[in-house]
């Protein structure tokens, strides 16, 4: 049964460029320009009339764009939710013009290790990650860390649980990775089971349905379960529509000014009907579009993910804001 049939998250994509060159991501390689502060304003008036209610400033790195905080209060005087993930190296820099303004503040950590997090990084940030989260939280945010689950770090969950979370009375999300194009990985079952012990401790949000779809091997195109282009508006940096999903990018359409009637026009909505059954789409795991796909219908990777949905909502006190999510 589905719930919500109106898409409900924009991926807008501010930027591809990232001042990382994490080895399990290929966007940073993409030449790229930045949204422009007019074009925002205008498609956040169409979200909205499509009913959209969480925006995900993402990129790249959605801080190296210098106009961020005028566009996250743009968002939010519109009734939006926002959230942003950094990898922390400009968040020192800019944390006071961002007080306020985003609502789900993730810092990525790969380990509690310095040298391991900047080698899978390609950067020196473990240390700018460390900052960001005293001057967070000495602004009064809540920022939660996000960890990247692999085969290889999936052991360094409970140093980075006791060391890093705890003490700052942090979330810790994990994230299992996903293959794409090549990029990314694999988790094996016993990695999956380890994930699964986490999500039940204190303060790890773990949302369940992710690893029950990696048991399942994924999306099927037979019986596909992914909502992308149903639940999630994608907007690059060119300022264009692209669908079905940004990992898949089968076809972009320029927006002009005319967001709601293009994702309503015949060709964006017979790209929407083909999301999960492409032939790339067997097998896919990619947590960005699963996420929202899992929340709009009422089949078993709903319940999967309720639980780890209400705890993360009652933790940070978020609840009321989703009420109509
Ligand atoms: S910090 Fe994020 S966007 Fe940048 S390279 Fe790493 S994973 Fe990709
Ligand atoms: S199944 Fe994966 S690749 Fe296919 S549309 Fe959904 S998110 Fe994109």
């Amino acid at each position: 049964m589905r719930l919500v049939s109106h898409p409900v998250l924009c991926n807008y994509y501010v930027t591809y460029r990232c001042n990382a060159s994490c080895s399990f991501c290929d966007i940073w390689e993409k030449p790229s320009p930045y949204i422009t502060v007019d074009n925002l304003k205008e498609n956040i008036r169409d979200l909205k009339r499509l009913g959209v209610k969480v925006i995900d400033f993402t990129g790249g790195e959605p801080l190296l764009h210098r106009q961020l905080d005028i566009m996250l209060k743009e968002a939010k005087d519109q009734g939006m939710i926002t959230t942003v993930t950094s990898n922390g190296l400009l968040y020192p820099k800019y944390a006071e013009r961002l007080k306020g303004l985003i609502d789900m503040l993730h810092f990525s950590l790969d380990s509690p290790d310095r040298e391991e997090h900047d080698k899978s990084r390609n950067v020196k940030c473990f240390d700018k990650v460390m900052e960001s989260i005293e001057i967070a939280k000495s602004l009064g945010e809540r920022p939660d860390i996000i960890f990247t689950v692999f085969e290889d770090n999936v052991h360094k969950i409970r140093q980075l649980w006791e060391e890093i979370c705890l003490p700052n009375n942090l979330v810790l999300i994990l994230n299992p990775v996903f293959e794409y194009n090549g990029v990314g990985g694999n988790l094996s079952e016993g990695a999956l089971k380890e994930m699964l012990w986490w999500g039940k401790q204190k303060n790890v949000y773990l949302n369940e349905a992710f690893i029950q779809l990696r048991l399942d091997g994924g999306n099927h195109v037979e019986d596909s379960i992914c909502k992308a282009a149903s639940t999630t508006l994608v907007i690059s940096p060119e300022n264009k529509l692209v669908l079905p999903c940004y990992h898949l990018g089968l076809k972009d359409f320029p927006i002009e000014n005319n967001l709601y009637e293009l994702y309503q026009s015949e060709e964006v909505q017979k790209l929407v009907a083909l999301e999960g059954k492409l032939p790339a789409c067997e097998g896919c795991a990619i947590n960005c579009y699963m996420q929202p796909s899992f929340a709009v219908e009422v089949n078993k990777y709903w319940w999967k993910a309720l639980p780890s949905t209400l705890k993360y909502n009652m933790i940070k006190g978020t609840w009321k804001q989703m009420v109509g999510f």
